[in-house]
């Protein structure tokens, strides 16, 4: 507001105060009439303000500085699900942060709401105060939440396919790579299926005699590269050059190269020829893994990419693909020794039998002279002592015949010659041999076959099948009789060899095939065989496609059954074994 003008000092100047006082009233009226337009203007545009924040959408509230609600709109009585007036005078009691949106939460109508609130200094009837513009995002928020547990779950699902996947991948390999005990068929199985999951190129390594580290085989997925591939593979790696593959075997660790330039691959210390084929494979990437099982490095794997970096999931696969393929390889390395072992075995048993064979018949041969009285007659006592010699050579004889019948076997070198054979015959040529042994030992023998029956097999391997049961028979019945019969049952023979002697205890009936293998306790004598007769029996009956079992009750005696389909069908050769058992 401004002061009145100040009266004139001198009552002598009356008519200019007059003037004065004329234009002060004229001023004076002005001013009011400037005051009562700016006034409707104040209040028109207070009307507007407050018509623009009672039409607004968002709640609108208008809080003074005590913190009490001086004013809000229809929206706000809406927001908080109360009358206009009631808010008006309550206590506002959100923080008031003039110019940030900040999120608050508010419980209206007994929901739990959220809203977005953006505060503002302005100024209402004349006071400081704030006006806090509120917006409810209850339904946006919970569609954000929404939307973020959806993405969450999606890749929630994304991951656990791709670990299925991995899963599924390795689970396919361990399959793969366990199919074949072959050692060099398990390399390049292994070689594949790096190549074919994750790498344009794979190298197996493997250890030499001096443990150092060299290529077996290399693979790329390219055909046409596939003659580069295998010139790699037999390029010998120096020990004393800086291949990376000498740090992986030594250390036991793996080493990733997530990019490397054409400058680093030059500067690798390789042979030039050596170098000269990564670059043609292409080399941009590659990992390194060990493969060690049982504690013992047996090699490593390269997985090379000639475009892009692995991943570090796919590092993490590779290793475990190393690690299946560690254990596939070392089985295939013990099946290789326990082959060699095997044929070792299997060779030292045919050359030792048969160089013990030569002299021995040299034995039997000498004293059948001596027998038929060449030079000249024997006395009785000498007589008697070269029976006895000749009984010692003959056993001798036929535990080297039995032997040298499993190595062959042993070795898959028997092979079968089908033809149609008459059972009777067979049981004869069996019954001639048997039962005078048979007699010796006081049993009663008894051999009958069905009329007619034939069947179509190897009638050499039948007769050895049916000498090694009845022998046993003979040999385990120390009283009482021994039975061979036959009968026809649909499309197979059934032939039984019976015996009333000790019999085999049920635990020991799953072991008598085994070579080697024989049933011994302080009270039984020690067994005159070698413990091959029954698994002899085995192979020939699994060559003849015939099956064998036993039923047996100690003390009671035995009865093995072999049953001979009519129509054989022979099995090829089965694979040596392993070992004994
Ligand atoms: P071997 O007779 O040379 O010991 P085999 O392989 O023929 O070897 O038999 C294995 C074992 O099975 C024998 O040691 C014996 O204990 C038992 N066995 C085989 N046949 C009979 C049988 N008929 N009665 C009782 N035991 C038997």
């Amino acid at each position: 507001m401004n002061s009145p003008t100040p009266a004139p000092a001198d009552g002598g100047t009356a008519a200019t105060a007059s003037n004065d006082q004329g234009s002060a009233r004229e001023r004076t009226r002005q001013l009011a009439a400037e005051l009562a337009e700016t006034q409707v203007r104040l209040d028109r545009a207070t009307a507007r303000f407050r018509d623009v924040i009672e039409r607004n959408p968002d709640a609108q509230i208008v809080v003074g500085a005590d913190g009490l609600v001086r004013f809000a709109n229809p929206a706000a009585a809406e927001l908080f699900g109360v009358a206009q007036e009631e808010l008006h005078g309550s206590h506002f009691g959100f923080p008031l942060v003039v110019r940030d949106t900040t999120e608050v939460d508010l419980l209206a109508r007994g929901k739990s709401l959220t809203a977005e609130m953006r505060v503002l200094p302005t100024e209402w009837e004349g006071e400081d105060a704030y006006i806090a513009s509120l917006r409810d995002v209850t339904e946006r928020k919970l569609a954000e939440l929404e939307a973020r547990r959806l993405i969450r779950v999606e890749a929630d699902y994304a991951a656990a396919e791709t670990s299925a996947r991995t899963l599924g991948v390795l689970l396919e390999s361990t399959m793969l790579l366990s199919s074949s005990l072959d050692y060099q068929e398990t390399l390049r199985t292994l070689a594949k299926l790096c190549t074919d999951q994750i790498a344009d190129w794979t190298v197996i390594y493997g250890l030499d005699q001096k443990g150092d580290p060299q290529r077996l085989v290399v693979i790329h997925r390219e055909p046409k590269l596939a003659a580069l591939a295998e010139e790699l593979s037999r390029i010998p790696i120096d020990p004393q050059t800086a291949h990376p593959v000498l740090d992986v075997v030594r250390s036991g660790k793996p080493s990733v190269v997530p990019l490397i330039s054409a400058e680093e691959l030059s500067r690798m210390r390789i042979s030039a020829r050596e170098l000269e084929i990564a670059r043609a494979l292409g080399v941009r990437s590659w990992m390194l893994v060990p493969m060690i099982a049982r504690g013992r490095a047996l090699g490593a794997i390269a997985f090379v990419r000639a475009d892009r970096a692995f991943t570090d999931q796919e590092a993490v696969f590779a290793q475990d693909l190393a690690h299946r393929a560690a254990l596939a390889v070392d089985n295939a390395l013990l099946y290789d020794e326990a082959r060699r072992a095997t044929r070792t075995k299997a060779d030292l048993l045919t050359v030792v039998s048969h160089d013990l064979r030569t002299p021995l018949t040299a034995i039997m041969g000498y004293s059948d002279l001596l027998l038929l009285g060449i030079p000249q007659p024997l006395l009785d006592g000498q007589r008697d002592q070269v029976v006895r010699m000749q009984t010692a050579a003959r056993h001798l004889l036929f535990l080297l015949n039995e032997l040298i019948e499993f190595s062959r076997l042993d070795a898959g070198a028997v092979r079968i010659h089908l033809q149609p054979v008459r059972l009777a015959d067979v049981v004869n040529e069996v019954a001639v041999v048997m039962e005078p042994l048979a007699a010796e030992r006081g049993l009663n023998f008894r051999a009958e076959s069905a009329d007619g029956l034939t069947v179509e097999t190897d009638p050499d391997r039948l007769r050895q099948i049916l000498m090694n049961l009845v022998g046993n028979a003979v040999k385990y019945t120390p009283r009482g009789s021994v039975a061979l019969e036959t009968r026809r049952d649909g499309d197979s023979v059934v032939i039984y060899v019976r015996d009333t002697g000790q019999g085999i205890a049920p635990e020991h009936i799953s072991r008598i095939f085994d070579p080697f293998w024989q049933v011994e306790s302080p009270e039984r004598r020690r067994p005159e065989g070698a413990g091959i007769g029954l698994s002899v029996v085995k192979r020939l009956a699994e060559l003849l496609n015939a099956r064998i079992s036993v039923e047996s009750e100690v003390g009671n005696g035995s009865t093995f059954t072999v049953k001979l389909p009519v129509h054989a069908q022979a099995n090829p050769a089965p694979r040596p074994t392993t070992t004994p058992g």
